[in-house]
């Protein structure tokens, strides 16, 4: 555990100046302690809340010059006090480390940092001056020594990471209140471009994005979060309407080629970023669609076939080539890649088989049992699947409201769900839940299948068992106990279990060794595997989970790929680093372990708490989140049409006018890692 030298963190003041280092208190933040990296540790923090220092050879004062440096960087220049002010406290700090400081700089100081703190109009201003005000009060001798000394001081190199609440939660870490901000001025082409820096899918992403970044948004605190998500895809849409395509560099042929085994967010996304950097990049995909999940898992009444499609397009058009139909361990062996000249490989696999119910007969192939992902990749590859009769779908999560509510837009007469926990535990998102309801669909809660019943080999009807909540399992949630003698039949023409999805590591096999999991494993932050040419992410590293996991995964991994690429340490982005070192500060981000009650997240089950999660933010007038038009319900059950419409221009604009702007800045300064550090992140898998 690292012992903390000095903390002004929260106005909570830690001095341990002058104890021995044995009996210094700990961090009270634990992740703290995390190393910034393979070969780094952090030596101190300096953030909107005050500063941490761990290693007393960290210069507080020349980060406050840093930091302050930095805030005057990124100032939006609307309010007078945060743009001189910023610069204002950077000069005098300058003075003072090069040797020309006075004693009344101190004052001048305390002035114009009181004055940024009173009279910004965004948390940028507001904050930024606060921890330079903290190492005046707490530092103020080491300043006097500096100043009377008058020996000019050599400048650090710190790592810098901008980020908001928002921002934090989002695991892309994208410029939320910079894209927001272009929104309101209908600047939507800038917006894009600050979106695709983190997102290659924005229409999608903005449609059926988890948006973990809404739990975080502090106008949340207010009245309700800023609609984060679906202003992107008004951004992406309006790119459409405009009929723009974004400029990109294209590809260097003279580079090393990398090869991209799967094409869903996380390939698409390490792909596009590679490619961006001049790689020539290959995806090899299975199926006769590239997309993943996002084409072949979400039906499109929640995200139309154009918008996957032209997105992929636009990732095509950066020079990635898409190899359909080609199934790595089938059509092509991992072997052949490398003798076709890649240097890299991403693997992306997803996790496309389902889990098994553990119930008499699922294995029995009975014409009426469709597992979730088969019935709706069927489906949305436009092949024939079932519409015609009374289908029971089990399980509470995401893929079995998609598969309910595509169920009742094929046709079918009845559209049952049957979940073993209740309402409250479902790890659906609450919206899912309620379409489903008003549309139609019939829940059975606290329900189990214990029993497929089939004639002639096919299913006609499916023996239930009622169950009661026991004690909260691993996950937290009450553990469901059957109901001796509960059991009873429904007649059913249908069964489509969508419980949860797997691994199939088969195209691997030979080549890597699967976790306990059956994941792919990869070294924390480098998602390389233990062939240091190799690289994984998205579904088949974490288990499922969302788009923008697989995503982020991409992004970060392509950087990875890159450094080993040019013969460096694999390893990811500073500002994922410094963004991770954010959350842990905050508190920050909690996942709910669980969500698939193996111990895992799952889809919408994050947890988000807040920066300061006890903060007033009643600075300005309430203001209602702008409704999003959508589809009559007698209208959506008809057809496989889009049920969310979009916001039209004015209401995007009056939404993105909610925002509050809450941008922190943090800045660490890092020392080299003992040897034992990097030998531990080695084993980290
Ligand atoms: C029905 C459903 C609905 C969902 N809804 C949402 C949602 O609303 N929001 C959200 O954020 N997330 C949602 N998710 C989760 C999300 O889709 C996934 O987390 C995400 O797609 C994972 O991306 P990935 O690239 O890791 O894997 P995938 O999207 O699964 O892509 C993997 C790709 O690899 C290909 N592949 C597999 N094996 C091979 C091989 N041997 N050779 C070549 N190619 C191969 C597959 O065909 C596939 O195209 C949903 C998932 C499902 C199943
Ligand atoms: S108000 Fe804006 S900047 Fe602040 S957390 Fe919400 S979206 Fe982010
Ligand atoms: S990608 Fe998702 S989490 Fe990130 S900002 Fe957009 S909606 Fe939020």
């Amino acid at each position: 555990m690292a012992k903390l030298v000095f903390s002004s963190w929260g106005n909570e003041i830690i001095d341990n100046r002058n104890v021995p280092a044995d009996q210094r208190t700990e961090a009270n933040q634990p992740s703290i302690l995390l190393d910034f990296d393979p070969s780094s540790q952090v030596a101190a923090f300096m953030g909107w809340n005050g500063f941490i220092v761990l290693d007393e050879t960290a210069n507080v004062i020349d980060m406050a010059r840093a930091y302050a440096e930095a805030a005057s960087q990124v100032t939006c220049n609307r309010c007078t006090s945060c743009r001189i002010g910023g610069a204002v406290l950077a000069q005098i700090l300058n003075r003072i480390l090069d040797g020309d400081g006075e004693e009344e700089d101190l004052t001048n100081l305390e002035y114009v940092g009181e004055t940024m703190k009173r009279n910004s109009m965004c948390t940028l201003g507001e904050t930024a001056a606060i921890p330079v005000l903290d190492t005046v009060k707490h530092y103020r001798q080491a300043y006097l020594d500096l100043i009377r000394n008058r020996e000019p001081v050599e400048r650090g190199e710190y790592k810098i990471a901008y980020t908001a609440p928002c921002a934090a939660a989002c695991p892309a870490h994208l410029d939320i209140p910079g894209y927001v901000e272009h929104i309101k001025h209908r600047r939507d082409q800038d917006c894009l471009d600050v979106v695709r820096e983190g997102v290659c899918l924005p229409g999608v992403i903005g449609r059926v994005c988890v948006h973990p970044c809404e739990e975080a948004c502090r106008r949340g605190k207010l009245d309700y979060p800023i609609s984060i998500c679906r202003l992107k895809r008004f951004a992406a849409d309006d790119e459409v309407s405009r009929g723009y395509w974004p400029k990109l560099p294209g590809v260097d042929p003279a580079k090393p080629k990398a090869a991209i085994i799967g094409g869903g967010p996380a390939g698409l996304s390490c792909a596009w970023n590679l490619a961006l950097m001049g790689y020539p990049t290959t995806i090899f995909e299975a199926l006769p669609v590239a997309g993943g999940m996002a084409a072949v898992g979400i039906p499109p009444y929640r995200l139309p076939k154009d918008v996957l499609q032209h997105e992929v397009d636009i990732v095509k058009s950066a020079g990635v080539e898409i190899v359909l139909n080609t199934r790595i361990g089938k059509d092509l062996l991992v072997q052949d890649l490398w003798d076709r000249g890649y240097k890299a490989i991403f693997v992306g696999i997803g996790a496309h088989s389902s889990s098994k119910m553990g119930v008499e007969g699922e294995d029995a192939g009975y014409e009426g049992f469709w597992p979730g992902v088969e019935f709706l990749r069927e489906l949305n590859l436009n092949r024939p699947v079932p519409n015609k009769g009374k289908v029971v779908i089990v399980g509470g999560g995401n893929v079995a409201m998609d598969c309910a509510r595509s169920s009742l837009r094929l046709g079918f007469d009845q559209v049952h769900l049957v979940y073993r926990r209740s309402r409250a535990e479902m790890p659906a998102n609450p919206e899912e839940i309620e379409d489903a309801e008003h549309e139609g669909v019939v829940f059975h809660f606290l329900t189990n299948p214990t029993r497929l019943i089939a004639k002639d080999g096919k299913v006609v009807g499916l023996e239930l068992i009622k169950m009661e909540l026991g004690e909260p399992d691993a996950s937290g949630r009450r553990r469901p106990i059957p109901v001796k003698g509960s059991e009873y039949i429904m007649d059913v023409d249908v069964v489509i279990p969508a419980i949860g999805q797997v691994i199939d590591f088969s195209p691997l096999e030979g080549v890597l060794e699967p976790t306990r999991r059956g994941t792919v494993p990869v070294k924390r932050g480098s998602h390389q595997t233990s062939n240091e040419a190799i690289f994984a992410g998205g579904d088949c590293v974490t288990g499922p989970t969302t788009l923008i996991e697989a995503l982020s995964a991409g992004n970060q991994a392509a950087y990875a790929i890159d450094r080993y690429l040019r013969g460096e340490p694999a390893d990811r982005p500073d500002d994922y680093k410094g963004q991770d070192l954010v959350r842990c500060v905050g508190p920050y981000t909690t996942l709910e372990e669980g969500g698939d009650g193996r111990g895992r997240p799952g889809l919408h089950h994050l947890e988000v708490e807040r920066y300061e999660p006890d903060e007033d933010v009643g600075v300005e007038a309430q203001r209602p989140r702008q409704a999003m038009p959508v589809l009559p319900v007698e209208e959506r059950v008809k057809s496989f049409a889009e049920v969310e419409l979009g916001f039209p221009p004015e209401t995007a604009v009056r939404e993105a006018e909610r925002c509050l702007r809450c941008y922190r800045l943090a800045l660490v300064a890092v020392k080299p890692a003992p040897v034992e550090a990097e030998k531990r992140e080695a084993v980290k898998v």
